[in-house]
């Protein structure tokens, strides 16, 4: 079972004043988990959690997280922006893009945030536009496939992301001599990895390849970032990843390796679809049905505000607010409105029967939900609002209008005398 943080009578309120569709985060649900998360590594003394901006790109999400004592990881300048407006501060932003356009770096640095180098050819660039800073984290991949417990969670000979071993240390001693005094390394192998072991055993790896690369280079490694991974369970009847046990696995990993090595490290992470994912929802209507080959469910949102099932296939939950209790007896396919035959929420779901105005809440679209959001078809993005903790309930950003849709085709006198429904 999975049970919505929202009911009928709550968006039948909310209606009232926000129309559907819209993305409505659960402040209560985000401040509890950060603080579990926050809890599983207190035995590390520099442990902090940069939050992965892409995954809900809002400031009062941000903000919420920076009050839980995380920080931002950001991949391109607009995501400094925001970590900028939130107020984030020296140390609090971990910047770890790839094929970084000029400026960014700069920019990145002017913040005091944390540089993460996807490759050795950024050094020289990095030192052209804003010199090298006293701390630099390189990211690694260690090619070939990754496992854990047997099973091959992902494969990182076939990515595009990090150095290779023998670059790592070439772009540690390069990096000394450019002036670099502390070190980080950083590795994303595995997105959504749903077992406790994944960031123990990514630890381990890391960790070694700390005490071997400060061996080979005299390199002072202060910082493993671990970043993302973390999976949820989409699926009701999945057990969710237990942070406790996480946290306590990678302690085990690091009394086995760094301290006997004399070593003393502050763990990071880059968690996006952990931190947010759960408290999210993207709340639509039943506004159509049609009885054809299948029997399908016309809502009011559609990929464009949501693109996992299109995009991968991806399983969210429906919960149909109000029959939380009746029998799953119809089949539907529940479906957005886009010129796209892959516009589909659930395809040969098992539901309640649905009627014409019933409310429909999607599940577990709080990270890379509203964020991948995209225009296609005319198609405008949603608002998006928090439930806080006190029961109310705030708009974070208002739906977009027509208005937004065309602004950058201020270039076409064309457009200047269209009356906007
Ligand atoms: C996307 C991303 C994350 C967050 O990944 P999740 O799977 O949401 O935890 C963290 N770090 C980097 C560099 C990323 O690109």
């Amino acid at each position: 079972m999975k049970t919505p943080f929202v009911t009928k009578e709550l968006v039948q309120e909310i209606v009232k004043k926000y129309p559907t569709p819209f993305h409505i985060y659960d402040e209560k649900g985000i401040r509890e988990n950060a603080r579990k998360l926050k809890e599983a590594f207190s035995w590390n003394k520099g442990f902090k959690e940069f939050f992965a901006v892409k995954a809900t790109p809002n400031p009062y999400i941000l903000q919420i997280l920076k009050e839980e004592g995380c920080g931002v990881d950001c991949a391109s300048i607009q995501e400094l922006y925001l970590a900028e407006a939130v107020g984030m501060k020296e140390g609090d932003i971990m910047f770890s893009s790839n094929e970084t356009p000029a400026g960014e770096f700069a920019k990145a640095r002017e913040l005091g945030g944390y540089i993460n180098l996807d490759d050795i050819t950024l050094i020289d660039f990095l030192d052209k536009e804003c010199g090298i800073p006293e701390t630099v984290f390189c990211r690694f991949n260690p090619g070939g496939f990754y496992n854990v417990s047997n099973d091959i969670m992902d494969n990182p000979g076939d990515s595009k992301y990090g150095m290779t071993r023998h670059q790592i240390a070439d772009a540690y001693r390069r990096l000394m001599m450019l002036g670099a005094k502390n070190f980080g390394i950083h590795a994303f192998l595995c997105s959504g990895a749903l077992t406790n072991d994944y960031y123990p055993m990514l630890a381990r790896d890391l960790f070694k390849l700390a005490v071997e690369l400060h061996e080979e280079t005299g390199a002072d490694i202060r910082y493993i970032n671990l970043s993302g991974g973390i999976g949820i369970p989409y699926r009701p009847g999945i057990k969710p990843c237990d942070i406790m046990k996480i946290g306590e696995g990678v302690r085990a990993a690091y009394e086995e390796i760094i301290e006997p090595a004399g070593m003393e490290v502050a763990i990071f992470t880059e968690l996006g679809r952990f931190m947010l994912a759960p408290y999210g929802h993207l709340i639509c209507k039943a506004i159509h049905e049609k009885h054809i080959y299948k029997e399908y469910i016309g809502v009011d949102a559609c990929a464009a505000n949501l693109m996992r099932p299109a995009m991968y296939g991806a399983y969210h939950h429906l919960t149909v607010l109000g029959k939380e209790d009746a029998e799953c007896d119809h089949r539907y396919d529940v479906v957005g409105n886009l010129c796209e035959n892959n516009d589909k929420f659930a395809i040969d779901r098992d539901l309640p029967r649905i009627d014409i105005g019933d409310y429909i809440c999607i599940h577990d679209t709080g990270a890379h939900g509203f964020s991948m959001g995209y225009n296609y078809n005319g198609m405008l993005r949603s608002a998006e609002l928090l439930l806080k903790e006190d029961g109310s309930v705030q708009l974070i950003r208002r739906a977009e209008t027509a208005h937004d849709y065309f602004a950058t085709l201020d270039v076409c006198p064309m457009m200047k005398n269209i009356n906007y429904k």
